[in-house]
């Protein structure tokens, strides 16, 4: 039997509650499962422990990770601290130390989800967005000075390299190529940013011809929301900078039915390093403590991490379920209008995965 070694970082805010949540799936699917198991290590980085320890995560914390099959993620964010020192002490870290470079974020409206486009059939809106995770607006190149002086200056570079251009639009290319449409919108701004993003429409026009049987077209990011709301049924694989996909995914999200329910895969394409897999959420304080967080981004991001690892009936198990509750309208969490609470939801889908078990579970 197969033993994958999973890394759980809750982090902070409701990622402590839906993370454990995950879990719980995880655990339920594997106690049905002959042909693997998963060994899971806890690690307790996040807001908390930079209080104790002045940083979000030891100085050697990746090295813990590096022997993981896979990574389960929460949400980087505290009220107490800046949010770029949670975001770039913790998930950036991680993503760029183990070179995740493609950021994939799958968007369909589940079964029983009402989005909140008036013509848009469910069938009309299912994309995969793959977001360049590395560099472009967040390589962290800039600087400031004169600080607290009228002629204080500040700058954040934004920079692209050929190699990290050409891997995320090839890994796009090679993703559109094997979902069904064989469709590609690779998103630009090369009309008002000159160099880097004419260099990335250059790029993507030498990496199409690798790809003639993929179909693609280019979009100016500020069309591409308008596209998104108006012809949902034109999109199918979106490629886009760091932070353009950034916004995309979150209006993505939000025309699917909820932030509560979109998933991401922070991969390693190579498999040199673990991938990381994680709800598109943050921390939402508003909600914390209270019960009232929407796991399905989470379980949903366990189906991308079980199909990396290669489980792919697992997944679809688990994606079955998942969309068994979602149909459900009394199984929804406030976000999405109902009433129903984290350890509901979770029940509810560890019992359809338990349902669907080839052999009966094994007692906890
Ligand atoms: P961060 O700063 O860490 O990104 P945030 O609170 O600014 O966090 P999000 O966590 O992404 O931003 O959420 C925005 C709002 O969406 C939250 O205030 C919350 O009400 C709602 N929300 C987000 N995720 C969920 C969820 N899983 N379940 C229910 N509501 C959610």
């Amino acid at each position: 039997m197969k033993t994958y070694r999973i890394a759980m970082i809750p982090g902070d805010g409701i990622g402590k509650e839906v993370i454990p949540a995950g879990q719980k799936v995880l655990e339920t699917l594997a106690r049905s499962e002959s042909s693997f198991q998963f060994e899971f290590e806890n690690f307790d980085w996040g807001g908390d422990y930079f209080r104790r320890h002045g940083s979000m995560m030891p100085a050697n914390g990746l090295d813990a990770l590096c022997g993981k099959d896979a990574i389960l993620f929460g949400s980087a964010g505290d009220p107490e601290i800046p949010d770029h020192i949670t975001l770039w002490g913790l998930r950036l870290k991680i993503c760029q130390g183990l070179d995740q470079y493609a950021n994939v974020r799958p968007t369909r409206i589940l079964p029983g989800i009402d989005g909140p486009l008036k013509r848009c059939r469910p069938e009309d809106l299912n994309w995969v967005i793959v977001r360049e995770n590395t560099e472009g607006e967040y390589s962290g190149v800039g600087g400031r000075m004169h600080q607290g002086h009228p002629i204080e200056v500040a700058t954040d570079l934004s920079l692209m390299t050929r190699a990290g251009v050409e891997r995320i639009l090839r890994f796009a290319f090679r993703l559109a190529q094997s979902r069904p449409r064989k469709l590609l919108t690779v998103i630009t701004k090369s009309n008002a940013q000159r160099h880097a993003m004419v260099m990335w429409d250059e790029i993507a026009a030498q990496v199409a011809k690798e790809f003639p049987d993929v179909t693609w077209d280019k979009e100016l990011v500020d069309a591409a929301t308008a596209r998104m709301v108006n012809r949902p049924a034109s999109l199918d694989t979106i490629v886009a900078t760091n932070l353009h996909a950034d916004i995309l995914s979150d209006l993505a999200a939000a025309l699917a039915g909820s932030l509560g329910i979109a998933p991401t895969a922070n991969i390693n394409p190579e498999r040199i390093y673990p991938s990381m897999f994680e709800p598109i959420h943050g921390s939402a304080f508003d909600i914390m403590g209270k019960g009232l967080a929407n796991p399905v981004g989470t379980f949903w991001s366990v189906v991308l991490l079980l199909d990396h690892l290669g489980e792919t009936g697992a997944a679809q198990r688990v994606m079955k379920a998942i969309e068994h509750v979602t149909a459900n309208p009394l199984l929804h969490t406030r976000d999405l209008g109902g009433n129903a609470t984290t350890v509901q939801v979770t029940e509810a889908v560890c019992s359809e995965i338990a349902a669907t078990a080839k052999s009966p579970l094994t007692t906890a």
